[in-house]
């Protein structure tokens, strides 16, 4: 049995736990075997109902008063423990910095090897996996051998497909917990925003050094307004002040992977390419045809975002009467 443990928040599967089973449907039937879940802090007949459209059989749930809120220990914990009683044959999560910090606790408990962001696994008495390392900018091809592979899929290595829709079953799982395991854990949650969120908004109005300033980010707010969408933006900006890092898009800011990003005086280095790099469609504007983000985008506009983006604006309303 492949074990698909399940990131959840505010009562919902998060878009990687989706994207997760849907990477378990297929590794479980490259396995022969059954994809099962586990559910840890939850026992919720939405959720269970929600992993059973993406393909789990039966989803085992572990509530305990130490769960109920987030915490890498007692996560880690349980994990062991459905590992040392449910004996599956492979244990897989998001590759979320979540997923990967509580497979990554299991895995120190368990004395187990953990690989972590694959894209593709292929089983065997040795799997063969590749994986992503350096913030998506290489492919890492690695073997495993272990009692019980535990790895995660890498974000957006798959997109979320809701399978056969069967209903699964829900299974109450015993959990042994004390209060070591309560060493981290959330205690407390600050909202910051409503609405669509960077990293799964459907259109970014990406802006970078060529903005020019905190000021010029007005007209690409406007613009993501209209078309329902988020602002990012460069390394370069959020070091000049200009903007907040959780705008931030690269490898050391926050994935994306809209239906379309468009990227205004963004030159493109590969450490915001590897962030951008998911996007359906990418339109840059740019005053340099050779920009690495030209060069890689599905379409260009050459020319002053100063001038460009108000020119889209006044279209998009245009067209919306
Ligand atoms: C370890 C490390 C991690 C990093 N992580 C990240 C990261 O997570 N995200 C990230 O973004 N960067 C990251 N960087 C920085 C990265 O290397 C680049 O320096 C940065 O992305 C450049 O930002 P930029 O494209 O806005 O600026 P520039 O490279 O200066 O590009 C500005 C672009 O704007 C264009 N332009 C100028 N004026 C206009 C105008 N009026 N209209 C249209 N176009 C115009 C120019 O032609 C140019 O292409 C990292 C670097 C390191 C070393």
């Amino acid at each position: 049995m492949l074990l698909v443990i399940l990131e959840h928040e505010n009562g919902q599967l998060v878009e990687a736990a989706r994207e997760a089973l849907t990477f378990g449907r297929v590794l479980a039937e490259k396995m022969g075997e059954d994809l099962e879940a586990a559910l840890i802090g939850r026992d919720d007949d939405d959720l269970v109902e929600a992993a059973g459209q993406y393909g789990a059989e039966t989803v085992h749930t572990a509530t305990h008063d130490l769960l109920t809120d987030y915490g890498p220990d007692a996560y880690g914990s349980v994990i062991a423990q459905m590992v040392e009683s449910l004996d599956p044959d492979a244990v897989l999560s998001c590759g979320s910095d979540r997923g990967n910090e509580f497979m990554a606790n299991a895995a120190a408990r368990l004395d187990a090897p953990f690989v972590a962001n694959c894209t593709d696994a292929n089983p065997g008495d040795t799997w063969e996996m590749t994986r992503v390392q350096w913030g998506g900018s290489l492919l890492e091809d690695a073997t495993l051998t272990a009692d019980v592979p535990l790895l995660t899929c890498g974000l957006h290595a798959v997109a979320a497909e809701i399978g056969d829709e069967e209903d699964a079953d829900a299974e109450e799982f015993d959990v042994d917990l004390d209060e070591s395991v309560t060493i981290t854990m959330v205690k407390d949650r600050v909202v910051q925003e409503a609405g669509v969120t960077l990293p799964t908004a459907p259109v970014v109005v990406g802006g970078g050094r060529g903005v020019g300033s905190e000021d010029g980010f007005g007209q690409l707010e406007e613009l993501a307004a209209l078309l329902g969408g988020r602002v990012g933006c460069s390394r370069a900006v959020t070091n000049l002040g200009w903007r907040p890092h959780a705008d931030q898009v690269g490898q050391t800011g926050t994935r994306i992977a809209p239906e379309i990003y468009i990227a205004s005086g963004i030159s493109g280095a590969i450490q915001h390419w590897v962030g951008a790099m998911a996007s359906k469609h990418i339109l840059a504007i740019n005053t340099d045809k050779e920009a690495n983000m030209v060069t890689k985008a599905d379409w260009a506009v050459i020319g002053d975002l100063h001038e460009v983006i108000p020119a889209i604006i006044a279209e998009v309303q245009s067209r919306k009467g």
